[in-house]
């Protein structure tokens, strides 16, 4: 019986017959694609994107090289080296992020005490080399400083949240 059951299905392509329903089901249904890169998702305020080093409105960084960061990520994606300023204040003179060993969990953001490591909502940088993914501190704060207004206006929305 089984025998002749799967000998019909096969003969009369029920296979096709069910994915085609399928399809059928959904074509006059509202669509859920959207035409990307013209049209976007909106993001999280919380969503794990290209890193930035931040600034303060002096344009002094925020980094005060406590190196938290680096000891808490996961990945060993972070390199800092540092030294002391004139003034006796600790600044870095190396702050790298490896984005290929990355694995964007923000636990680097998290330890921040003085909230100069974050992650941003920008996700469009791939590229064809591995070396233009090694972001280095003057890469990272050209990136702070494009994005300061999202960093900060998210900031503040997932501070509403905690
Ligand atoms: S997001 Fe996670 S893996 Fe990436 S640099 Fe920060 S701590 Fe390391
Ligand atoms: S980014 Fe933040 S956690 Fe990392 S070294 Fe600088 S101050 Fe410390």
């Amino acid at each position: 019986m089984n025998w002749i059951k799967r000998q019909l299905k096969t003969w009369l392509l029920w296979e096709l017959v069910l994915g085609l329903a399928l399809t059928g089901r959904y074509l006059f249904k509202k669509k859920i694609t959207i035409q990307y890169p013209e049209e976007r998702t909106p993001l999280s305020p919380r969503f794990r994107g290209l890193h930035a080093l931040r600034r303060y409105e002096s344009g002094e960084e925020r980094c005060i090289a406590c190196k938290l960061c680096e000891v808490t990520c996961p990945a060993l994606a972070i390199t800092i080296e540092s030294e002391e300023r004139d003034d006796g204040s600790r600044r870095t003179t190396r702050y790298d992020i490896d984005m290929t060993k990355c694995i964007f969990c923000g636990f680097c953001q998290e330890a921040c005490p003085v909230d100069a490591i974050v992650e941003t909502q920008e996700f469009e940088y791939a590229s064809e080399t591995r070396a233009a993914l090694y972001y280095t501190k003057d890469m990272l704060l050209d990136v702070g400083d494009r994005y300061e207004p999202q960093i900060a206006h998210n900031l503040a929305a997932d501070a509403r949240y905690q």
